[in-house]
């Protein structure tokens, strides 16, 4: 899918060649759209530090591997609970809490909150070793977080969490990561991967308008920019990019199942 763009793009021909080669396999079943059942049902895990993170910097991609019978967890580091001004903690904890539920439900994904608290994110040897367990136990093929060059000091917990966890893990799966607000949160991101998301970015759209409490209006025109953005560079209506890791191409891997 949208690798072509990047391959026929965005890389000098020997990367051209080499990841041509690995991305051939995955194209011909979103060619045909075979479903997850046709090859394995993979479990995806996007972390993200706040309900609406994982929605808008994978939402897309995540609704494209729900809708091929794959098995999606948008991991939430916190419950957003600073995130609503003149709210409580616990308030704002359910408020989005139930936004989150009401936006996995529409990408047809399952919401798993990592009990860390919005604003007071910890990265600690402790920590490592407790997220490290939960991600060990939802058993990922394949893992998306924030990149870790971000303003927002929670994203870059929990993108270090992941990376501790994936070392850890012996880079057992594919880890991305995935960008929000570029500019205004994340930076210096460089796309290696893109996935063409015009089937679904209806369903992100919707899911990003169930976090009422954040102000949808304001934020996703934000992204839509940037997904027309992607859109542009990978030659597709809308577009979600990723950076890969560079030894998840040193072992082979695509973004596996799309
Ligand atoms: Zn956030």
């Amino acid at each position: 899918m949208s690798a072509r763009c990047e391959l026929r793009y965005n890389y000098p021909m020997s990367d051209l060649i080499s990841r041509r080669a690995l991305l051939g396999v995955s194209l011909p079943a979103i060619a045909a759209g075979l479903p997850a059942a046709d090859a394995k049902r993979l479990n995806v895990v996007v972390a993200g530090g706040h309900p609406d993170d994982p929605e808008t910097g994978a939402g897309g991609t995540m609704a494209r591997y729900a809708a091929l019978g794959h098995n999606v967890i948008s991991l939430y580091l916190t419950r957003g609970e600073a995130g609503i001004d003149g709210k409580s903690h616990d308030e704002a904890a359910r408020i989005r809490t139930a936004e989150a539920e009401v936006a996995c439900r529409i990408l047809r994904v399952r919401p798993v909150f990592a009990g860390q608290i919005n604003g007071a994110a910890e990265v600690t040897n402790a920590r490592y070793d407790e997220f490290r367990k939960l991600l060990e136990g939802l058993q990922p093929d394949v893992v998306f977080t924030h990149f870790p060059v971000d303003t927002h000091r929670d994203h870059r917990a929990v993108s270090l969490l992941v990376y501790d966890a994936w070392e850890r893990a012996r880079r057992r799966f594919p880890l991305y990561y995935f960008e929000v607000m570029t500019g205004e949160q994340t930076q210096n991101f460089h796309p290696t991967d893109y996935v063409d998301i015009t089937a679904t970015e209806p369903l992100k759209r919707k899911a990003c308008f169930a976090h009422k409490s954040q102000g949808p209006e304001e934020f996703y025109p934000y992204h839509e920019k940037m997904s027309r953005f992607r859109g542009f560079e990978c030659r597709a209506e809308h577009a979600e990019a990723f950076v890969s890791s560079a030894l998840n191409q040193r072992a082979g891997a695509e973004i596996r199942g799309l």
